[in-house]
C-alpha cells in the first residue's frame, strides 16, 4: 500500500465521514475467515448477540429451499434505517465476513461513538442471503427442477434478478429473494446496499480496480432517489479509496429485478458494491467492505452524506478492461 501524506489521508477521512470512529484498519486483528460455513456463521452471529449484551439482535428471516436459515441481524435504534445484503450469489462470499465485523465494531462495546451512532441509525443486515449457493460455491440458489428465466436449469434461480417490485414476495419463485423483499418491506430502509463480487479489471491508467459501485439505472426511479444513491456511492468510493483501494463505476443494467434497481424503485437510496476477486487480497477486501459499511452508517448518522454533490458519482472512473482470466459477463452483479 502506498503511504499517503498524513494530511491528505486526514482530509479524505473527514470527507468520507470516518473521523468520528476508528477506521476499519485502525485495529489489527487476526485473519478473518473469508468463508465461514453457514453453521459457523450462525454460531458467530449468536455470539455477537451475547457479546453485545443484546444490542445485536439475530433472527432467522426464513428458510432457504434446502431449509437452511437465512439470518437477519439488526443493531441500533435510531430513526435512520440502513439495510445491507450480502452474498445473494453464493460464490461471492466476502461481504458476509465484513458484515460480521461491522456488527462487532458497532455492537460490541460501549464507547461514546458507538452509543451515539446506535442512537442515530438502525442497521439491518441480511447476512448471506443464499446459504444453499454458498454450500455449492455457485451463483444460484438451489432449485434443480426450476426452469428459471434468470438462472440456470438444473441449478436454480439467480436471486438478484427477482426483486421486481411488481412481484409480491409470497409469489416470488426465487425463495431467498422473497425473503429479502419481505425483510425490506417490514423495515422500510432509507438506504439499501447490496454486496457482491466481480472479476478483475483495470482502470484507464492500468491500475487494478479493487471494487466497483453503482446506483439505480432503471428509468422509473425518482431523480431524488437516484441522487441520494449517488451520494451513497461516493461515500463508498471515498471510504474504500482512502483505505488504499481503487473504486470504479459498475457497468450494470437497467432491469427492475436487480436489487439495486428494484429497491431504488421502492424509494430507498439503493447502491451496489462489487468487491473484486483478487487472490491474496481477501483480507483487504473484507476490511474495505467493512470500511464502506462503517462510512455509510456514519455519514447517514451525521448527515454528511447529504452534503455530497451527486455529480461526484458520475466522476467515479469507469471500469476498464478485464485482466486476463476474467470472464466478462453482460451483467454479473
Ligand atoms: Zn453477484
Amino acid at each position: 500500500m502506498r503511504i499517503k501524506p498524513r494530511i491528505v489521508l486526514m482530509s479524505a477521512l473527514v470527507t468520507a465521514g470516518l473521523l468520528v470512529a476508528p477506521t476499519a484498519r485502525a485495529v489489527a486483528t487476526a485473519p478473518i475467515d473469508p468463508r465461514p460455513s453457514t453453521a459457523k456463521l450462525a454460531v458467530q452471529l449468536h455470539k455477537l448477540a451475547v457479546q453485545s449484551h443484546g444490542k445485536v439482535r439475530v433472527t432467522s428471516i426464513g428458510r432457504s429451499n434446502e431449509n437452511r436459515p437465512v439470518w437477519g441481524a439488526r443493531v441500533g435504534h435510531g430513526k435512520l434505517k440502513i439495510q445491507y445484503v450480502t452474498q445473494q450469489h453464493g460464490d461471492e462470499p466476502l461481504g458476509t465476513p465484513a458484515a460480521l465485523e461491522f456488527l462487532r465494531r458497532v455492537g460490541v462495546g460501549n464507547s461514546a461513538w458507538q452509543r451515539k451512532l446506535l442512537s442515530q441509525v438502525t442497521v439491518d443486515i441480511v447476512v448471506r442471503a443464499n446459504p444453499d449457493g454458498h454450500e455449492r460455491n455457485w451463483r444460484y440458489n438451489y432449485d434443480p427442477t426450476a426452469k428459471p428465466e434468470y438462472g440456470e436449469a438444473g441449478k436454480g434461480y439467480d436471486i438478484n434478478r427477482y426483486h421486481d417490485p411488481a412481484v409480491a414476495s409470497a409469489d416470488n419463485p426465487a425463495t431467498e429473494a422473497g425473503l429479502i423483499q419481505r425483510r425490506f418491506a417490514a423495515f422500510q430502509p432509507d438506504i439499501m446496499v447490496d454486496y457482491h463480487m466481480q472479476g478483475r479489471y483495470k482502470d484507464a491508467s492500468g491500475k487494478e480496480i479493487t471494487a466497483s459501485t453503482m446506483w439505480p439505472t432503471h428509468a422509473g426511479v425518482k431523480p431524488a432517489d437516484v441522487n441520494f444513491a449517488k451520494q451513497i456511492a461516493v461515500v463508498v468510493q471515498r471510504s474504500i479509496n482512502s483505505a488504499g483501494g481503487n473504486v470504479s463505476q459498475y457497468p450494470g443494467g437497467d432491469y427492475q429485478g436487480i436489487a439495486r434497481n428494484g429497491y431504488g424503485l421502492l424509494g430507498s437510496g439503493s447502491v451496489l458494491v462489487e468487491l473484486s476477486d483478487i487472490p491474496g487480497r481477501e483480507q483487504r477486501q473484507i476490511s474495505d467492505a467493512l470500511a464502506s459499511m462503517l462510512a455509510i452508517a456514519h455519514s447517514a448518522a451525521n448527515g454528511s452524506v447529504h452534503t455530497i454533490d451527486p455529480a461526484a458519482a458520475t466522476a467515479i472512473p469507469p471500469r476498464g478492461p478485464a485482466l486476463p482470466g476474467t470472464v466478462e459477463e453482460d451483467e454479473a452483479a
